[in-house]
């Protein structure tokens, strides 16, 4: 029998360090890594670019449906191409949280991601990882720090990316997703109810990885 493999979960919201800690924990422990909110990015993209309304949901199921995504070393490929830094604008990020709530796409793409977990191990990155997609990982992480602390982290991300950001109107925007995104009926924001909380904003990067390494290791 195949033995099923382990998964680590870290939630919380943006600019909570999800996505740097992820990779490096990922990377250290040799698992793969899944970013699902790149998924919600690539289709609030897709959605943009054929002109699909966020209220029409049929045509949004169906563009969920026949997403070919492809998550390499390398970063994200849609239909064999990679996908650039245009879903990482805090425009798509918006995009993303507006199909997001969708209980027909939610479900179209759960099997997709459950499918991730494979040996030898998968840290996956998220809002809903702990709470729907993955609710028997053995570890869950759920990051949090004030609003402050992620637009600022947020900022110096998108800055480094070469974008043009104003960090008034970034703190604007985040806090409009997080509540957005914490409010919905389906797979709200928040953590599982066996997650380990880590508030981060006191914490540097370094000192985060080693609480969450610290967290699975003792898990093994
Ligand atoms: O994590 P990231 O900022 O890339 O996520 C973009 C958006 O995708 C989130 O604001 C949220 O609306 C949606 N998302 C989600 N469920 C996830 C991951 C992301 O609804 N597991």
């Amino acid at each position: 029998m195949i033995k099923e493999a382990p998964v680590l979960t870290i939630d919380g919201p943006s600019g909570s360090g999800k996505g740097t800690i992820s990779t490096t924990v990922a990377g250290k422990l040799g698992w793969h890594y899944l970013d699902s909110g790149a998924i919600y990015r690539v289709l609030g993209y897709l959605a943009k670019t054929r002109n699909i309304a966020f209220d029409d949901v049929g045509g949004l199921v169906n563009l969920s449906q026949n997403l070919d995504l492809t998550f390499t070393a390398q970063g994200i490929s849609l239909d064999g191409k990679p996908v650039g830094d245009e879903i990482r604008t805090e425009d798509a990020g918006k995009r993303a949280s507006l199909v997001s709530p969708i209980p027909e796409v939610r479900k179209t793409l759960l099997q997709w991601q459950r499918a991730r977990a494979r040996p030898p191990g998968l840290v996956a990155d998220g809002r809903d990882m702990g709470t729907v997609v993955f609710p028997n990982a053995i570890c869950k992480i759920f990051l949090t720090a004030s609003a402050q602390a992620r637009a600022d982290r947020r900022f110096k991300q998108l800055r480094d990316k070469g974008f043009d950001v104003n960090i008034a109107q970034l703190f604007k925007e985040i806090s409009e997703r997080d509540e957005r995104d914490a409010n919905r009926k389906v797979s709200p924001l928040k953590p599982a109810h066996d997650a380990v909380v880590l508030d981060t904003t006191e914490l540097d990067i370094a000192e985060v990885i080693s609480r969450v390494m610290g967290e699975i290791n003792s898990r093994l």
